[in-house]
């Protein structure tokens, strides 16, 4: 069966996370790099891990229309096979953005403590905005497996989650609420070895 493990390569050193996505190919269904690489060493960095699988960038891209469409052109143009964006920010943001994205994901909620301050209270409407949009999926939060249930229902578009293992959300409990893919970190880059944890994880389903 498929991976649906999405390796979130939030490793600061090059060489350190090209090793972690050359031992794991075939055992993840893609990659996500973000600020950590792309800022230590520029946007040819998604290029390089996409020599190994699919890449999707986050950036959670939540600028103005035309600044966040741009970002996703230079990052499409650079080897992103799909890029995340904030839905927060509005409809007009998500619609400049899928212009210039190969695979589109929308944040609808974060996995962190803090995502009960703002965001929760928003984010059916942001899921509903990104599926009339065109987004290919969302990102809905593993720590809170109730709402990637509802999030999945009222959007009918594919869930990513994140937030399994080191934030506290049990892969099972994110795929029994209807996850399609899980984004994992720091539980597998950061284990002994990488290739034998997403083993371990796989072997839940
Ligand atoms: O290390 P860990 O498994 O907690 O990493 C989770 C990854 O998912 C990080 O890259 C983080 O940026 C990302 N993420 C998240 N919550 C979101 C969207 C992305 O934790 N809503």
């Amino acid at each position: 069966m498929e991976s649906n493990i999405i390796l979130a390569l939030d490793i600061e050193e090059k060489d350190k996370a090209l090793r972690v996505a050359k031992e794991v190919v075939g055992h993840v269904k893609a990659f996500k790099v973000g600020y950590p690489l792309i800022l230590n060493y520029g946007v040819n960095v998604i290029n390089e891990v996409s020599k190994f699988g699919e890449v999707i960038v986050d950036l959670k891209i939540a600028d103005i229309p035309d600044v966040s469409r741009n970002i996703a052109r230079i990052v499409t143009s650079n080897g992103g096979e799909g890029v995340i964006a904030h839905g927060f920010v509005g409809r007009d943001v998500i619609r400049e953005v899928r212009k210039e994205s190969k695979k589109l994901y929308v944040v609808a909620e974060m996995s962190h403590p803090g995502n009960t301050d703002f965001m929760s209270g928003l984010s059916e409407k942001i899921a509903i905005m990104a599926k009339e949009e065109g987004a290919d999926g969302i990102v809905a939060p593993a720590t809170h497996p109730d709402r990637i249930r509802i999030l999945k229902r009222v959007s009918g578009l594919q869930v990513l989650s994140p937030g399994v293992g080191t934030q506290g959300g049990s892969y099972r409990g994110a795929m029994e609420s209807g996850a399609d893919y899980l984004i994992i970190g720091r539980s597998i880059t950061m284990s002994s070895d990488p290739k034998q944890k997403i083993k371990e994880l796989l072997s839940q389903r």
